[in-house]
């Protein structure tokens, strides 16, 4: 076992994770630990914009961006975290631009901004142009300009290193905090182990666990399941956004920044049919409501296509030049996966599993909660594994970019402040052993399931059962399935028994964090009995603010049940307000 040092140990080199190493990395020994290459993290596959209130081509302030991200979160935000984002917001874009991001301008030679669903001007009254951009590839051009300032200021990486478990032990105040990680090197199957004072989780998210995702192979929530295991709740777990136009029948996203240029949504009778579910804004409402219209447009026979089973994105009013310069990549992708011409041919879409509300709970500092009330000295989270919360029950579209910005930038300075202050705790001797005897068990085991094969059932009933519409039943039958797959799991074996770049194995680790992290979804789901945000309850299709306006906070815990299922905790954490009262949720 050979063991490393630094002061500070980032999980993930996304855009939260270098953020974070930017800051970290000029005030303290940062080590970034990835499992893939930095550049090749999903960050990079993000399309339409962030947003920030720079009023450049359009009167807009901050306080109306808080109000909209609170809004839009169906009021589960934490309304704290909402303001620091959308003031520190106008920052994180021109530290971008400072580090050479080549956005999008205006003649001007300002930074362009384009709208986006449930960004508004002056509280709801209409959209506002908030969104900066670079063409549809903004997320590539910040993983780019990122990771060219990492490279800048010497930060360390290790790539391809699976970080595998986080290492907690109890201090001489008894007080339990991270101590380091244990980590898998794919390159020679070694076990290496990373002694820190501060831990920042930054791995991404979890979309993997559902069949029709918009996210990449590698979003498997290795982060949040690790943190689950070492005691750590998960906050808002149920809440999923489920994105209204993936190319259907893929899943492969076409960035919202279509209907922001002036895309419309049309159902089988040619219908504008968004028109009659957000009469304001329109195709534009945030993506819970548009991505519940469209499912129920299927619902009710207006669908298209010979199954009538998705509808159409009508961008054919469009001028070509205009879809060439903004949208090259999306319209490249309905040419290449479903051979249709978005010049002259609407494109069949259908709402695809894209981005957990949920994680790993954290306060404004990007503190990690060990429960409702304390944090765990030295131990960070953020982007799309943490949940601070600012999107609430639904994530405003170009929020996510500006997520990791402000929040991995906060990770780094307080991570590093909290090292400089702090002593390395020891790492025990046993440290990685129980990651080594997981790792030998599906090496040396003679067990007859397949981790595809699984995977396939697990996503499969996540995309029948935990989609749009949820009621008790197809939860309940979720979880069942669920139960049974994990059985199944504690019978599987690799193929690959080599040492060198053995990706089965992992993704038989990877197939472990996928069942645990949709069980707890699900669990989850079954007590929010109402409907908010990304999470609609057809039994109980009403918010509910008397008996539900709190986080959920699941553990894994071997001693506990929660309504028959065992293994789980169930507790809440209260929703931070400072000006917003909850209102009635109109577009
Ligand atoms: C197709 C697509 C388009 C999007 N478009 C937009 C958009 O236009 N605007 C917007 O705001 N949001 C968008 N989003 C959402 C947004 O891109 C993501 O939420 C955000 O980029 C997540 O960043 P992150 O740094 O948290 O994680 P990621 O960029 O996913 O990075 C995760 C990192 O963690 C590492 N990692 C994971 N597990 C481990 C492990 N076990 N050990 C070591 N390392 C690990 C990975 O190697 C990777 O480096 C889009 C998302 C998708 C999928």
């Amino acid at each position: 076992m050979q063991v490393h040092k630094y002061d500070v140990v980032i999980i993930g080199a996304g855009g939260a994770g270098m953020r974070a190493a930017i800051e970290a990395g000029q005030r303290a020994r940062t080590a970034v630990i990835s499992k893939l290459y930095p550049t090749r993290s999903h960050t990079g596959a993000a399309q339409g914009g962030m947003c920030a209130a720079l009023a450049n081509v359009e009167e807009d302030n901050w306080e109306w961006h808080t109000f909209d991200t609170i809004k839009g979160g169906d009021y589960l935000v934490d309304q704290d975290a909402a303001e620091v984002m959308a003031k520190e917001a106008i920052d994180a874009v021109l530290d971008l631009e400072r580090m050479g991001l080549p956005f999008n301008r205006t003649p001007e030679g300002r930074i362009d901004q384009r709208r986006f669903g449930g960004h508004t001007r002056d509280h709801g009254k209409a959209p506002v142009r908030r969104a900066c951009y670079a063409a549809d590839r903004t997320g590539h051009m910040i993983l780019q300009t990122l990771y060219q300032n990492c490279v800048k200021h010497n930060v360390e990486f290790f790539n391809e290193y699976y970080v595998l478990d986080l290492v907690m032990v109890e201090d001489e105040n008894g007080v339990r905090r991270p101590a380091g990680v244990v980590t898998y090197d794919l390159a020679t199957g070694d076990v290496h182990v990373f002694q820190a004072k501060s831990v920042i989780f930054a791995s991404g998210g979890c979309g993997k666990i559902f069949k029709t995702t918009s996210n990449a192979h590698t979003l498997t929530g290795d982060g949040m399941a690790i943190a689950l295991r070492n005691g750590i709740p998960l906050e808002d777990m149920e809440f999923v956004q489920f994105h209204p136009t993936g190319l259907a029948g893929l899943g492969i996203l076409v960035s919202e920044a279509a209907r922001g240029e002036g895309g419309i949504l049309r159902n089988s009778e040619g219908e504008r049919f968004m028109e009659r579910y957000a009469p304001t804004i329109k195709d534009l409402a945030p993506r819970d409501i548009v991505a519940r219209s469209m499912a129920n447009e299927v619902r009710e026979g207006r669908g298209c296509g010979p199954n009538k089973d998705y509808v159409l994105l009508d961008l054919t009013h469009l001028e070509p030049a205009h879809i060439d310069a903004k949208l090259p990549d999306i319209t490249e992708f309905a040419r290449t996966y479903l051979g249709v011409e978005p010049y002259t041919e609407p494109v069949p879409v259908f709402p695809t599993a894209h981005y957990a509300m949920g994680g790993i709970p954290t306060n404004i500092k990007a503190e990690v909660y060990a429960n409702s009330e304390e944090t765990i000295p030295g131990l960070y989270a953020a982007g799309e594994v943490a949940c601070v919360s600012v999107h609430g029950s639904n994530r405003l579209g170009t929020n996510s970019l500006l997520d990791i910005n402000v929040f991995g930038k906060r990770a780094g300075i307080f991570a590093s402040e909290y090292a400089a202050t702090a002593d390395f705790l020891p790492i025990p001797d046993d440290a990685a052993d129980a990651t080594v005897a997981a790792l030998n068990k599906l090496l040396d085991g003679q067990g007859t399931e397949k981790v595809g094969e699984i995977r396939k059932e697990l996503q499969e009933v996540m995309d029948a059962d935990m989609q749009v519409f949820r009621t008790e039943e197809t939860i309940r039958n979720a979880i069942a399935t669920i139960e049974k797959l994990e059985a199944r799991y504690e019978n599987i074996s690799v193929q690959d028994k080599g040492k060198r770049f053995n990706l089965d194995l992992l993704e038989a680790m990877e197939l472990g964090f996928l069942l645990q992290l949709a069980k707890v979804m699900s669990v989850a789901a079954l007590h929010r009995q109402e409907s908010r945000g990304g999470h609609f309850r057809e039994d109980f299709p009403n918010r509910d603010d008397e008996n539900f306006m709190k986080h959920s906070m699941v553990y894994m815990d071997a001693e506990s049940e929660f309504e028959g299922i065992s293994g789980m905790r169930f507790d809440t954490k209260p929703v931070v307000f400072t000006r917003y009262e909850p209102m009635e949720r109109k577009y």
